[in-house]
């Protein structure tokens, strides 16, 4: 019977770490249409490497600059501050969070902190404006330093812009595949990310192009409206993240994969679409 095979079908799924909040949900796996995938940490490892890190201007020192960064960031659980803190760490600079006396985590922007009476700020562009910075249009303008494909990050030290680095990150072992897989079930796959559009397009190449849109620049809740409108257009849609910075689009989510393994997504639909059958060849054998 109908409950009997779903039972089965959600044992399925519980056995390769998918958690369904019904049957039914299983089901409208099957109907996916389209995949909307984060990159930090979803389509990439979120490990990050630091390809450069430099003092601007002359009002800090590299290794004064080091500590303040290594120490705010430590507050942080965004992959980009584990890369920071380590980074310091090799250059024998030892970060102190206990002496940070302030913390606000900006999510899709970076990270504040208040050091030795100092208002710190790291992250993106936008943490750029939101720090009233003096040098505001030089500091977020991106300067072609040859490095392709890399996250930049600003340091802004009460109101001054006192750092830059880059930093970049690889794609996981599976990413291209489970995306062609996806294809080749008929469903499209999407990126969306908080990162700039270089660092969502160094990605998109590292996977031989097999994403079909790329969005970049995204705030936590810019990912919810473009879920929102995937869903609109295409009915049943997919969102695949870490959960990380990514509470608002995971929260609403029905389904949860709790593997790393970004080949059971495809495995995933497969399940939901043989759900479905087995349910409708249940429900026609019992007409
Ligand atoms: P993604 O969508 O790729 O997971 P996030 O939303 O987590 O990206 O973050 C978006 C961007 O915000 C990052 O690429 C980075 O530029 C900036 N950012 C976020 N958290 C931090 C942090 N702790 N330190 C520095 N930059 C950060
Ligand atoms: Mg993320």
């Amino acid at each position: 019977s109908t409950p009997v095979a779903t039972f089965c079908a959600l044992l399925r799924a519980a056995r390769m770490g998918l958690l369904v909040k019904g049957g039914n949900v299983l089901e409208s796996l099957g109907e996916v249409r389209v995949a909307a995938f984060d990159k930090t940490g979803t389509i990439t490892r979120g490990e990050f490497s630091i390809k450069d890190f430099h003092v601007v201007g002359d009002k800090v020192e590299m290794n004064q600059l080091l500590y303040w960064v290594s120490s705010i960031e430590s507050k942080s659980s965004h992959p980009m501050a584990a890369a920071l803190v380590e980074y310091a760490q090799s250059k024998s600079v030892q970060p102190k969070p206990e002496n940070v006396t302030e913390t606000c985590i900006y999510h899709g922007e970076g990270i504040y902190g208040v050091m030795d009476g100092k208002q710190i700020y790291i992250g993106n562009e936008r943490i750029i404006a939101r720090s009233s910075c003096r040098h505001h249009q030089h500091a977020g303008h991106q300067e072609t330093d040859g490095l392709k494909g890399v996250s930049i990050g600003h340091v802004i030290c009460d109101g001054d812009l006192v750092g830059k680095f880059s930093l970049s990150d690889t794609c996981r072992t599976g990413a291209a595949e489970a995306i062609l897989q996806l294809r080749s079930m008929g469903i499209k796959s999407v990126m969306l990310t908080g990162d700039s559009a270089a660092a969502a397009k160094h990605a998109q190449e590292q996977l031989g192009g097999v994403l079909e849109e790329l969005h970049a620049g995204l705030l936590p809740e810019d990912k919810v409206r473009l879920v929102r409108g995937l869903q609109a257009r295409h009915g049943a849609t997919l969102m695949v993240g870490d959960g990380m910075n990514d509470a608002p689009a995971i929260e609403t989510s029905h389904a949860a994969l709790m593997s790393g393994d970004i080949l059971r997504v495809p495995k995933a639909v497969r399940l939901g679409r043989r759900a479905r059958r087995t349910i409708a060849v249940n429900v026609a054998s019992s007409v």
